[in-house]
């Protein structure tokens, strides 16, 4: 009898397959207490294992290296820095003379002190770094107990992996015994193992609870990753049914990788710029998977977040010279810091954005213009890369053109500062803004006279004008791209660039669902910046398509109210050429 259970699908793609359940014994790490004469031996045994988790690493990376994207390597790169990291190192250490014990309990411990620490930060994504000091506690204890880690890696091929955890290193080893899948009982889509799974195109689900009781070894599995489902002991009508579904997605992904490299025109000869969102340059290799284009948004927050600081004009510089040169001649758009609200450093937390309504307090250009001299190094580091290739920058948050007068003014002294040095910048670096608040889009005429360029950020768009709280599960249920007055301030936006003659892109999530590609099409958009893995989907749609056909349709969408009957005449759009 077929058995439905579902966790959470955090990778997309059907396997069907057997199980492999990976069994793991339990460590013992009981607390011991060892006589005085111990504790150096102990100390020693600890920074053996510390040595042999090290070198265990450094064999998983060197046999992986080779075939791999730089990227993904580097997650082990992380394991590997917080290997040598003193807070694990000294923090056991000290357990271990202080409470004469063990080094399994001392780094027990020691694990949980630094979860603990992980687990108070505001920031969801640093949140889940958690998930990294357990499987590096894991990796240790498992060297102390002078065991190696799994060793059965040739029986996974072709299977569906069920365990605990995974960490991100057990998961690149998985894509290279070319797993089927990989179901967990932890962990959730923010976890480094999940975002590798994406990455690497493995099919997963995480976070399903008793899944090494409920399955067993041997069973025949199917899995959907993206809706979490599992079906243990399928019958033969849903093997047909899922296999007829794997065959579709493989033609689809071959067909879709032929438009790799290929220009993004429509079928009435309209040429459409298509470029990637990144949040570090080394993000750019994940767009070069896909296709060989530039980057239309550079969050450059998660440098702050990273450093937990502002960086020095140093470190912005090295940062933004290596994205410049990764893109090869294509073009960089960095967008200046948007910290505040859901990305906090301990800075920008001291300086109150616990107000009652972060996202409508002093976030983004709001904080920089707030304190120049912060803000001055970044302005630099962007003019200073600009001599290296395409640079543009990109302002966030922009509410009022005074503000904007106030960027510029400093843009120009930032030039000066670099002039009077001799040091070498683009005189002419594109300048552009996130129109992202109601009241630029409404203002828009006024923005675009004094800009080359305009970006239209839809998730914060949505957020403003709808007034609801973008990471509020409670009130998602309102969050609607199609809602009519979302729809015209879009509209009078691309309108406000073609008039000033510039340029409009569209950066926000909207531009990387194609349920609405035609509808921004018809709307005149002629520039999307989306997420690397939606590159070719959108492509496929764009090139499929007829502007000239969806204008009128998208016109009568534009003068509709009713929220069903617009989501259907734009699902409807599917039909047109
Ligand atoms: C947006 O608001 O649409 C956008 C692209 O910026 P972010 O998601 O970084 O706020
Ligand atoms: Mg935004």
């Amino acid at each position: 009898m077929s058995i439905y259970i579902s966790g959470i699908g955090v990778s997309k793609g059907i396997a069907i397959s057997e199980a492999f359940v990976l069994v793991r014994e339990q460590l013992d790490t009981t607390q011991k207490t060892l006589p005085p004469s111990e504790i150096k031996s102990e100390i020693k045994r600890f920074k053996n294992a510390l040595s042999l988790a090290n070198s265990q690493l450094h064999a998983i990376k060197k046999k992986i290296a080779k075939d791999t994207a730089d990227d993904i390597v580097s997650f082990i790169d992380t394991h590997l820095l917080m290997l040598m990291d003193p807070a694990f190192d000294e923090g056991t250490i000290t357990n271990i003379k202080e409470h004469s014990c063990n080094a399994e309990w001392a780094l027990q411990m020691q694990g949980e002190r630094l979860v603990q620490v992980f687990d108070e930060m505001e920031d969801p994504y640093l949140r889940t770094r958690k998930d990294d000091v357990l499987h590096i506690v894991k990796l240790i204890q498992t060297c102390l107990a002078g065991k190696k880690q799994e060793d059965d890696q040739h029986y996974y091929k072709g299977k569906i992996i069920i365990a605990d955890d995974l960490t991100p290193a057990d998961t690149v080893m998985m894509q290279h015994q070319k797993v089927a899948g990989f179901i967990t009982e932890y962990g959730g889509p923010l976890s480094h193992t999940a975002i590798l799974a994406r990455n690497l195109g493995i099919p997963a689900i995480v976070g399903l609870r008793h899944a090494r009781q409920l399955i067993h070894r041997n069973e025949t599995l199917i899995m959907d990753g993206s809706s979490g489902v599992v079906i243990n002991s399928p019958d033969k009508k849903s093997l047909k049914y899922y296999r007829s579904v794997i065959r579709e997605e493989n033609a689809k992904r071959n067909l879709l990788r032929k438009l790799t490299g290929k220009p993004a025109v429509t079928l009435d000869n309209k040429h459409i710029t298509l470029h990637g969102n990144i949040d570090r340059p080394a993000d750019i290799q994940l767009i070069k998977k896909y296709d060989d284009t530039g980057v239309g948004l550079y969050r450059t927050e998660m440098l702050f977040i990273e450093l937990n600081k502002w960086p020095d004009q140093k470190t912005h510089f090295k940062t933004y010279k290596r994205a410049v040169k990764a893109l090869n001649g294509k073009p960089l758009t960095i967008r200046t810091m948007d910290l505040g609200a859901d990305k906090e450093i301990q800075d920008t937390i001291d300086h109150g954005p616990m107000a009652h309504n972060p996202a409508m307090g002093l976030r983004a250009i709001r904080r920089c213009l707030q304190d120049t001299q912060d803000f001055m190094p970044q302005l630099l580091a962007i003019l200073r890369a600009s001599a290296f290739g395409p640079v543009r920058i990109l302002i966030p948050m922009l509410t009022n053109v005074k503000e904007l007068d106030q960027v510029l003014a400093l843009l120009d002294q930032a030039k000066q500062i670099l002039q009077n040095d001799n040091i070498a910048f683009d005189e002419n670096i594109p300048v552009g803004a996130m129109i992202e608040v109601p009241a630029a889009a409404l203002a828009v005429d006024a923005f675009a006279e004094k800009l080359d360029f305009l970006s239209i950020g839809t998730n914060d768009l949505i957020q403003y004008t709808l007034a609801l709280d973008r990471i509020d599960d409670e009130v998602s249920y309102l969050f609607d791209p199609l809602h009519p007055a979302v729809l015209k301030l879009i509209h009078m936006v691309i309108e406000g660039g073609k008039k000033a003659n510039i340029p409009v892109s569209m950066c926000g999530e909207m531009a990387s669902d194609t349920r609405y590609t035609r509808l921004l099409l018809g709307m005149g958009l002629t520039y999307f910046s989306v997420q690397a893995n939606a590159l070719l989907e959108v492509k496929h749609i764009i090139i499929n398509s007829t502007v000239e056909n969806l204008q009128s349709e998208v016109q009568e969408i534009m003068q509709l109210y009713d929220a069903d009957e617009i989501n259907l005449r734009v699902q409807q759009l599917v039909n047109f050429l």
